[in-house]
């Protein structure tokens, strides 16, 4: 057995959380060897969900799970934690303004920060779910003085896992044959998926595959534009249509992804995550912006992988991503938060 890991996970009392736990708890986070300690903070509106959720665990009488902490206060959430997985935020309400939203969020993950600057191991990493979640990582950044702004991330892997999804269905191949998809910039609308690179298992390129079975280059590059991009953009307004509310199950499967390959190693090719910028492809430092990246599991985490080139139409698109995670943190500085 291997030593055990403190998890802190905030909101956890919501539905991501709830879908989160209990996965982590089995194993399939941190594998079948490491017990793990779980420290579940909320609002406390949202106290009850989590002692909930902390009895169904206990229910469960996972072997790999040490214990399960609930509580409402940052410092004692973070104190000692090595892994955060910030779920937990302000969703828009009715007629809330952009600076409102940000606003309201700075005031959630700037303590946070400031949390994990003070108790939190000296390897610790952490996750942002919580939306806009790459702007909440960069204020939970910014807010840790003393820490490296590296361990600060955000989620783009449910971006990424949607873009997969989607060509596995284009190509009626399986999910496991494509690689190499990247998911550039913001995790919002304005989100550039790029397949530009993507290849299969066989060793054909993605675009190629798919200019096979659409006929041709230009009806592949029309699909791309038509159909891929928005829908994998547009897929979560699209499972709220569908299902009648937000997804879940996927973005607690993704997060679960994305610290499992950060802390263990990434698989076949590289995979997408929104990281501190030091300046790749241009985008401005300190940004936190998604791109191609790669993790060894050597406690180092993401790495972005560099050198890829663009054409003009997706330069264009990662641009204009860009663009808006700099509005984000023009509005947050704004308010005086950085
Ligand atoms: P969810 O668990 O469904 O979602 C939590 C956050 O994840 C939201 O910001 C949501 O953004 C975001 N998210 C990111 N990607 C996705 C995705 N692909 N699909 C859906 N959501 C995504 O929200 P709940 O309201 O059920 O739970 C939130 C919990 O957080 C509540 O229990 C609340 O009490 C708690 N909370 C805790 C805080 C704390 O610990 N300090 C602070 C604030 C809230 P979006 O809103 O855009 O869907």
């Amino acid at each position: 057995m291997e030593r055990s890991s403190t998890i802190t996970i905030t909101g956890a009392g919501g539905q991501i959380g709830y879908a989160l736990l209990f996965r982590i708890a089995a194993g399939d986070m941190l594998g079948p060897d490491r017990p793990v300690r779980l420290r579940l903070l909320e609002i406390p509106q949202g106290v009850r969900a989590a002692e909930g959720a902390a009895l169904e665990l206990q229910d469960c009488a996972f072997p790999l799970l040490e214990s399960v902490d609930v509580t409402v206060s940052a410092e004692d959430a973070f104190d000692g934690a090595e892994i955060g997985m910030l779920v937990g935020a302000r969703p828009r309400g009715p007629g809330m303004e952009r600076a409102d939203l940000l606003a309201a969020n700075a005031g959630i993950f700037g303590p946070q920060g400031a949390a994990i600057a003070k108790g939190a191991a000296s390897g610790f990493r952490a996750v942002v779910v919580g939306n806009p979640a790459n702007t909440n990582a960069l204020i939970a950044a910014n807010a840790a003085e003393g820490m490296p702004e590296g361990r600060f991330t955000a989620l783009t892997r449910l971006d990424h896992n949607r873009a997969v999804g989607q060509l596995a269905e284009a190509l009626e191949i399986g999910a496991g044959a494509i690689a190499d998809v990247i998911i550039w910039g913001n995790h919002s609308a304005t989100q550039f998926p790029d397949i530009a690179h993507a290849q299969l298992a066989d060793g054909r390129t993605v675009f190629d595959a798919l200019a096979d079975r659409m006929g041709g280059p230009i009806a592949a590059l029309a699909w791309l534009d038509d159909v891929f991009i928005p829908r994998v953009a547009g897929r979560g307004a699209e499972i709220i249509e569908v299902r009648g509310s937000s997804s879940v199950a996927s973005a607690a499967n993704a997060a679960i992804e994305h610290v499992r390959d950060e802390q263990r190693g990434s698989r076949r090719g590289w995979t997408s995550a929104a990281v501190v910028s030091r300046g790749e492809y241009g985008v401005p430092e300190g940004l936190v912006c998604s791109f191609p990246v790669i993790s060894r599991g050597d406690g180092e985490g993401y790495r972005v992988v560099e050198g890829l080139d663009f054409d003009p139409r997706g330069r264009a698109l990662f641009e204009a991503s860009v663009a808006e995670l700099v509005a984000e943190r023009d509005a947050v500085r704004a308010l005086g938060v950085l």
